[in-house]
């Protein structure tokens, strides 16, 4: 049996070492299991020594492999790649800097055994992370899994363990937009969760800042939810309501107790209101027409430059 190791780099010199050292400590359990393991180091065109490291590895142990892209694609593209490539009969994947416990693959294993499909971790502390990033995580998740078909959880890493069958389901999704953890959650299958402590970064700093998430969540709902696009529609007919009532007042007013409204106050703030509504919902529309158009040019998720 084979396990395939996918591992994300981007920046990474000093965790590409550390984390083949961390993982080999698994040897004694592999060798009992009669399991196999290739390492796949995706250096997601980092500016720094990356690659060289992986080579360096590759020297010595034919077991790890590396694909490096020709620029920054992302950690989604970054794990298309890897699954790819991937030959396991087993795949896990797992981030470069030690956030995901190399030393939980025992147990892991033992529920797959169990006759689970994939392993999946999320971590019950948010410990070492900024409160206002927490607090918007936590909305996210809420938000999603409100207007999602699709189940995301929260505090999900994207740490998982699975059998070949879950990751060609996962192959099958080719969609240039890939929100993983979405993914994970769509095609299916039994999932048991693990869940750990959050464990901080070894070496280096985050490639993920506010922003960089924020505009992440914001592909997670286009990609897995319609629901906006509903509410816009909602929204619409609301405000035709609104008008609606307010003309027959006006008429009444008029007519009855003959008492014309006047101001263009009031005038000046419905049209601003109605006004920035639509520019929201043409918005809305547009995030999705704009994610169809990067869709429908099907271009590659990622492109070689090497190898090995
Ligand atoms: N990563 C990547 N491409 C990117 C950004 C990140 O391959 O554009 C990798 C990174 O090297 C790491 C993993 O994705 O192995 C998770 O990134 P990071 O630790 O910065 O995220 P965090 O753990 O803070 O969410
Ligand atoms: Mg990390």
């Amino acid at each position: 049996m084979l396990l395939s190791v996918v591992v994300p780099c981007y920046n990474e010199e000093e965790n590409v070492p550390a984390f083949y050292e961390e993982f080999l400590k698994n040897t004694p359990f592999f060798e009992s299991e009669g399991l196999e393991f290739e390492i796949i180091y995706v250096d997601d065109g980092s500016k720094d020594a990356t690659a060289g490291q992986v080579r360096r590895l590759h020297e010595r142990d034919s077991r790890v492999h590396l694909i490096s892209f020709s620029r920054n694609f992302g950690k989604e593209a970054g794990i298309y790649a890897g699954f790819q490539k991937a030959k396991g009969d087993y795949v896990v994947m797992m981030d470069a800097d030690l956030q995901d416990p190399p030393s939980l693959l025992p147990e892991m294993f033992s529920w797959l055994k169990k006759g689970y499909d994939s392993v999946a971790t999320r971590r019950v502390t948010r410990k070492g992370e900024p409160p206002i990033r927490s607090f918007f995580a936590r909305m996210f998740y809420k938000l999603m899994n409100r207007i999602s078909k699709t189940e995301i959880v929260d505090g999900a890493r994207d740490y998982r363990l699975m059998t070949r069958q879950v990751v060609d389901g996962i192959l099958a999704m080719c969609e240039y937009n890939r929100f993983t953890k979405g993914i994970f959650g769509w095609v299916g299958y039994e999932t048991k969760w693990l869940e750990y402590e959050n464990v901080e970064r070894a070496h280096g700093k985050t490639k993920f800042n506010f922003w960089k998430l924020f505009l992440y969540s914001l592909d997670g709902i286009t990609a897995f939810s319609t629901v906006p696009l509903a509410i816009s529609s909602v929204m619409g007919v609301l405000f035709c309501l609104c008008a609606f009532i307010a003309i027959i007042v006006l008429i009444i007013k008029n007519l009855i107790y003959h008492d014309p409204v006047a101001g263009w106050p009031s005038l000046v703030c419905i049209v601003l209101l109605v006004s920035g509504v639509q520019l929201f919902c043409v918005g809305i529309l547009g995030q999705y027409l704009a994610k169809t158009y990067l869709e429908v040019k099907h271009r590659p998720i990622y492109l070689v430059k090497e190898e090995l």
